[in-house]
């Protein structure tokens, strides 16, 4: 069998973003040698950060001789390269994600030779990667406004809340958590009598809007939080903070944010949004369905508004979770027959 066809395989058959990533590091190793050098950045608003790597002497490479490689380079699938002390160090822009406005680079270190006699592969790897990253997009952006669609919220959820419960986090994962520290909230957000864009300007305008909202939360939100949409013209939010307050002024600064916007035609639309504190032993309909009466108090006491579930069950202005009753532990089903 040809040596990178297993890595290939693992690509194809990859639906997990950060394990994709792990796979292309490893590809890159497997070709480049024992002592190579791998390392995978993100570049987010003029920003260059590590995030995942391999390799003996990565950090040095990292902080030294990829710098000049990384600023310069920005063309997919082009490969850069140069050559110090006889180390040869290339950098591949890689096809990047639409999920995040940050670009992803593969950068590599190793001997000369072997990276001369493996450009044609590295290259094909890095298009097969990217090739992978389009059809996951394709199959989970929601195709109006780009964000991820409802399908891939269980499965988002889901991950998200294994990274709280073991050990074994990705470093994209243990990256975020310390960056970002705190605890999972999400919130759901509503358009406020959306039914009169459609009514008073057709549906057409009516997706423009939804259309500018995705824009709208991609600029209002940080690169790592999760951004859905969810229904019509509902969306969900997941992201991390300290606590209750930083999560409420984050959401906030969305609701401000279309406050303030001028939807072209339409003129001026606002929003309202309830959000939750997602717990470990959450599961996704019982997160969405507190942050949904959250939603519907800021909908029945002004709209425009955050308002959150915790906050609310605290001052007795929502009912709590139902009590189920424990079943009688001595129950005689004979005694209804006689
Ligand atoms: P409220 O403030 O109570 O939320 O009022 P609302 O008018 O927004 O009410 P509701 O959320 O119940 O209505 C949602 C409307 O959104 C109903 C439907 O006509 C419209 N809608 C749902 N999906 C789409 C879509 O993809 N495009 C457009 N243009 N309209 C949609
Ligand atoms: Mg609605
Ligand atoms: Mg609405």
């Amino acid at each position: 069998m040809l040596p990178l066809f297993p890595e290939l395989e693992a690509i194809s058959s990859c639906r997990d973003r950060s394990a994709l990533n792990q796979i292309l590091l490893r590809a890159f190793a497997h070709l480049l040698g024992e002592d190579a050098d791998v390392a995978l950045f993100r570049r987010d608003q003029g920003e260059t950060g590590l995030t995942q790597c391999v390799g003996p002497t990565v950090m040095s490479a990292a902080f030294g001789a990829w710098d000049g490689l990384l600023r310069a380079s920005l063309v997919p699938n082009l490969l850069k390269s140069e050559v110090q002390d006889g180390r040869a160090y290339g950098v591949i822009p890689l096809h990047s994600s639409e999920v995040s406005s940050a670009k992803t680079l593969i950068a590599f270190a190793a001997d000369e030779k072997l990276l001369r006699r493996h450009e044609d592969n590295l290259l094909c790897v890095a298009r097969v990667y990217g090739n992978h990253v389009k059809l996951l997009d394709y199959s989970e952006l929601d195709s109006l406004t780009r964000l991820l669609n409802r399908k891939t919220f269980e499965e988002t959820f889901e991950r998200l809340l294994q990274a709280g419960n073991t050990e074994e986090l990705d470093e994209d994962m243990v990256e975020r958590r310390s960056n970002e520290d705190g605890v999972a909230w999400l919130c759901v957000i509503d358009i406020d009598h959306f039914k009169r864009i459609n009514d008073n300007f057709g549906h057409l305008f009516g997706d423009e809007v939804l259309l500018r909202m995705g824009d709208l939360m991609r600029k209002s939100f940080r690169s790592g939080d999760r951004l859905f949409r969810f229904g019509g013209e509902e969306f969900v939010v997941i992201l991390n903070a300290d606590n209750e307050s930083l999560a409420q002024r984050g959401f906030d600064r969305f609701r401000q944010a279309v406050e303030s916007n001028e939807f072209p035609q339409v003129g001026k639309e606002t929003c309202s949004i309830g959000f939750t504190r997602v717990s470990d032993s959450d599961i996704p309909t019982d997160v969405v369905g507190r942050a949904d009466e959250a939603l519907y108090y800021a909908k029945e006491n002004g709209r425009n508004q955050v308002r959150c579930y915790e906050a609310l069950l605290a001052e007795g202005m929502v009912s709590g979770p139902a009590v189920v009753e424990a079943p009688v532990a001595d129950f005689d089903i004979d005694a209804l027959f006689d």
